[in-house]
């Protein structure tokens, strides 16, 4: 019998196999007393467990190959540097002393209290850190239970076209895979930022992460499809042929974009478009590489801030953007400071003094939260104007409704620039700042406040929310969330007019931007400067390279004046056909 299961897709794409199941079978640990003479011999024993897990891990690391897409080998540092922390050196020593015990069970003890520390922290990124120190420290108990050294095998031959389905996947597991044509990845747990999410996305096949239970319903060689966040066990006849057919189109249309990734995006009658990235997580720059944009346009921070208890420090801060800033390799990133609130809510309540909003997307978000709480945002300025010694930086501020809002932030800007000087500490001084127009209010004020900033970028998510009062988030009403409502469409000719009008450059971030249907709509309003989600963008570049500028200005004209739905549809068709 067919069934479905829905986890959460962390990595796009169909994928159709038979499914290859991986149980981590737990080690059982049990605890021996030692007589006090035998001690030594425990922790001898113990470090040349730890000795043999470094030489293991070395190994699977000397297996990857240097054209990896993926920078796979930082995974596996990780796990050596764990190996060589006090923290599994030094404190179970200590622990066979103590409880006079032998060492497995001195690491199982150490685990449950690095484990207890970890599950405080309730921080999705340091949550996946968890599953390493937890990975790490099973490999050294394998090793003193004299459990069998996988990483001298040859891998499973039946991993060839193969949907894998574990409990979880470590790093080396998945280096151990990557070259055998796995088809897809599907794990019962993990989240987004997991080393098999981000693996997967890097190598671009297909990956579900959270299927909770799936392996009691999943038997090996089952016939399993993987779409999206859905698991397809057993599919019917009809369904397999579906997705055959979709895969193989799939399939076609993605090899000719890769075909581009290297091209200029240049539209026909030699138009330079900026196209660039959105990101929100500093792993997402694997995807970036493989998309190859050679720059962020919008670095959404706010993800930084989600999930856990106290806000980033400074140091946390700087630290994600310099990891961006390094896989950049010199390209720009423009950082956006936090826009809580709204669709993206915190869990302390000392964020927001416990003032929870009747209405949360007109109330206390983003920059205004901001400007309320100088102690949430300095440390984040101050560790932007510090990344931007390192490279393009650039800062942007989120839900801007005011030109007041602007000129407190930049006044708080030229503060800790007086500070970091006095401190010697460097910034570039000339780092630019810029605004999103999403507030109706601002958008309609471009002419006032472009002299005060360095660029403008268009947040059409919100603008369309706000313009048209449909809440984004509010399924109900997202049959009125229209992006061609004359009212949106006038809003963004008029910016991009009045941004051009002062000299300074106007870009869009919002998802419109990687809609398909409007690329061209925008070309012709005027925009010259993109950034879009990863997965788009290698078709929003097709798009760029075959459309011809000049023909689509005055079709874009003629939408701005389209009174009824099906005239516009006319419109667009003739602009997206021509
Ligand atoms: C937008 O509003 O268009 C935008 C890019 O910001 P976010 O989606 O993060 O609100
Ligand atoms: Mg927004």
């Amino acid at each position: 019998m067919s069934i479905t299961i829905q986890g959460i897709g962390v990595s796009k794409g169909i994928a159709i196999g038979k499914a290859h199941i991986i149980r981590h079978e737990p080690i059982e640990i049990n605890e021996y007393c030692l007589p006090e003479y035998f001690i030594e011999e425990e922790i001898a024993r113990f470090e040349n467990a730890l000795a043999i897990a470094r030489q293991q891990l070395q190994r699977i690391r000397a297996r990857i190959s240097t054209d990896s897409v993926v920078d796979i080998a930082t995974f596996i540092d990780t796990h050596l540097l764990m190996l060589d922390d006090s923290l599994l050196t030094r404190v179970p020593i200590d622990l066979i002393y103590e409880h006079q015990c032998n060492a497995e069970w001195a690491l199982k003890l150490q685990c449950d209290n690095i484990v207890q520390i970890f599950d405080q922290m309730e921080d999705p990124y340091l949550s996946a850190r968890k599953s390493d120190i937890e990975q790490v420290i099973a490999r050294v108990q394998r090793i003193l239970r004299g459990c069998p050294d996988t990483t001298k095998e040859p891998v499973d031959t039946d991993l060839v076209n193969a949907i894998v389905l574990a409990d979880d996947l470590s790093p080396a597991d998945t280096v151990l895979m990557q070259h055998h044509g796995i088809l897809a990845f599907a794990t019962e747990y993990g989240g987004t930022t997991s080393h098999t999410a981000i693996l997967a996305r890097s190598l671009g096949i297909p990956a579900i992460v959270g299927l909770r239970h799936a392996r009691s319903y999943i038997q090996p060689n089952d016939t399993v499809i993987v779409d999206g966040g859905v698991i397809l066990v057993d599919p019917d006849e009809r369904s397999l042929h579906y997705y055959q057919v979709r895969k193989s189109e799939v399939k076609r249309y993605r090899a000719a974009l890769s075909k581009i990734k290297k091209s200029p995006s240049i539209t026909r009658d030699g138009t330079h478009i900026t196209l660039h990235v959105n990101i929100e997580f500093p792993e997402d720059m694997l995807a970036v590489k493989r998309v190859g944009s050679s720059g962020v346009g919008l670095y959404r921070t706010e993800f930084l801030f989600m999930n856990r208890q106290k806000p980033p420090d400074e140091e946390e801060h700087f630290e994600a953007y310099n990891q961006v800033i390094e896989a950049l390799k010199g390209g720009p990133v423009t950082i956006r400071t936090l826009d809580l609130g709204a669709d993206k809510q915190f869990v302390d309540s000392r964020f927001h003094d416990g003032l929870l909003a009747t209405n949360p997307a007109l109330g206390l978000r983003a920059i205004r939260l901001c400007l309320k709480k100088p102690q949430l945002f300095k440390p984040q300025l101050r560790a932007i104007l510090r990344a931007s010694a390192l490279g393009q930086v650039r800062m942007m501020i989120p839900m801007v409704c005011g030109i007041q809002e602007v000129v407190q932030v930049r006044l708080l800007i030229d503060e800790i620039r007086t500070e970091l000087r006095n401190k010697s500490i460097k910034f570039d001084p000339q780092m630019p700042y810029g605004i999103m127009l999403e507030v109706p209010a601002i958008a309609l004020c471009t002419d006032l406040v472009a002299p005060l900033v360095d660029f403008l970028s268009l947040g059409t998510n919100d603008l369309i929310q706000y313009t048209l009062a449909i809440d984004r988030g509010d399924e109900v009403v997202n049959y009125l969330y229209d992006p061609l409502h004359p009212a949106v469409l006038r809003l963004i000719k008029m910016s991009i007019d009045a941004a051009k009008k002062a000299g300074k450059p106007i870009s869009i971030c919002g998802e419109m931007a990687g809609d398909c249907r409007y690329v061209r709509l925008l070309l012709g309003l005027g925009l010259r400067s993109f950034s879009v989600n990863p997965e788009a963008f290698l078709e929003v570049k097709q798009i760029i390279i075959n459309s011809d500028i000049k023909s689509l200005a005055p079709l874009a004209d003629k939408m701005l004046l389209a009174t009824s739905h099906s005239e516009m549809a006319n419109i667009l068709l003739r602009i997206n056909d021509c």
